[in-house]
């Protein structure tokens, strides 16, 4: 008799959540993706004990049909794509259907969702095993609510870096996923604590300034560009205002955000001579392209993209900035000369 057979659903997808749910903060941004993708308008994040305790997502969005509620914790099971084609022009930012088969492996997830068309349905899973599903009373939309995180891991919990890094890591997705998103109101809390609110106008510099602040959103200068293949857009710091770090730039790609090395150097060249050795500038860019040109699916978080014509993207970032410096830095200049 041979010795190879099929992994049990659950260790499969304890074995995925090994790639997707790193750390309480990978849970938070799959489960604000999920409500974006929904086409939520209000979407309120509360966590306790930097999520370890629990980590709650509330959203008014499309919800999930009673029919539809078990399948969606299944893995590989989505509403977002369908045909192979579909992979190569990724619009919403899941896809993969494993960040909730995934959570439910390692957690006690307790979901009620609604469409447009009650009743509600209420699930709870815990460790991939399904404990009970009824029917409830609540309007359109979909709370999560996570707990226990990492219970039946114990090697997972233990690799975790103090509460104090979790939250951070925690707030710092909650923020780029607010300024990705600014058309929707984000409001997140931590042991109760209000830390982030968001007012949803579509505003980008108002949503920078709930994360940063007002004396920060006030040193920040809009940038726009584009050539035949991409837009780039957004606000980026004067060349005073800087920090010693290189994570107060944001990139936004098509509402996404992402982690790219060669476009946040675009980004610091950008500003020529202009910035002091080891100083980095706030900036939160929006880029547009045909998702044509963007693959999505390299890594299971997403946060890692391939970008064909990266180059020329990073040029046009580069130039954009640099012709837009400039132009501040002459304005006292001119004013002299009238
Ligand atoms: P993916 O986002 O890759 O499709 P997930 O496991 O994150 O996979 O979610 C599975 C499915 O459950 C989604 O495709 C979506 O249809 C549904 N879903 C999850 N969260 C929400 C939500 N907050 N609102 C509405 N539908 C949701
Ligand atoms: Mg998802």
């Amino acid at each position: 008799m041979g010795k190879i057979h099929e992994l049990a659903a659950i260790l499969a997808d304890q074995i995925a959540a090994g790639e997707v749910v790193e750390r309480p903060a990978s849970v938070v941004k799959e489960l604000i993706e999920n409500a974006l993708d929904a086409h939520s308008t209000q979407i309120d994040i509360l966590v306790e004990e930097s999520g370890l305790k629990r980590i709650q997502v509330t959203d008014n969005g499309d919800g999930i049909a009673p029919e539809d509620v078990e399948l969606a914790f299944k893995r590989h099971s989505t509403s977002k794509i369908t045909t192979k084609k579909d992979l190569f022009k990724i619009k919403t930012l899941g896809f993969r259907g494993e960040a909730l088969p995934s959570i439910a492996s390692v957690a006690d997830v307790l979901l009620e969702t609604a469409t447009a068309t009650p009743p509600s349905t209420i699930i709870h899973i815990k460790g991939g095993q399904l404990v009970s599903k009824k029917i409830g009373a609540r309007a359109q939309g979909t709370q999560i609510v996570v707990s226990d995180l990492f219970f039946n891991t114990p090697a997972r919990l233990k690799y975790l870096k103090s509460m104090q890094t979790e939250l951070a890591a925690i707030s710092d997705i909650v923020n780029r996923l607010a300024l990705s998103h600014t058309e929707v109101a984000f409001s997140f809390q931590s042991n109760g604590r209000l830390l982030l609110e968001t007012a949803g106008n579509g505003k980008l510099q108002q949503t920078f300034s709930a994360i940063y602040g007002v004396k920060v959103a006030r040193e920040m200068i809009p940038i726009s560009g584009a050539d035949l293949d991409f837009e780039v857009s957004g606000y980026v710091s004067l060349p005073a205002l800087t920090r010693a770090s290189k994570t107060y730039i944001s990139l936004l790609l098509n509402g996404r955000y992402i982690r790219n090395y060669q476009l946040s150097n675009a980004v610091i060249k950008g500003y020529g001579s202009k910035l002091m050795v080891g100083r980095y500038p706030f900036a939160v860019i929006n880029l547009k392209l045909d998702p044509l040109l963007v693959d999505v699916n390299v890594h299971p978080t997403k946060q890692q993209v391939r970008i064909s014509k990266e180059d020329q993207l990073a040029q046009l970032l580069r130039k954009t900035i640099y012709t837009r410096i400039a132009q501040e830095n002459l304005i006292p200049n001119a004013l002299e000369n009238v």
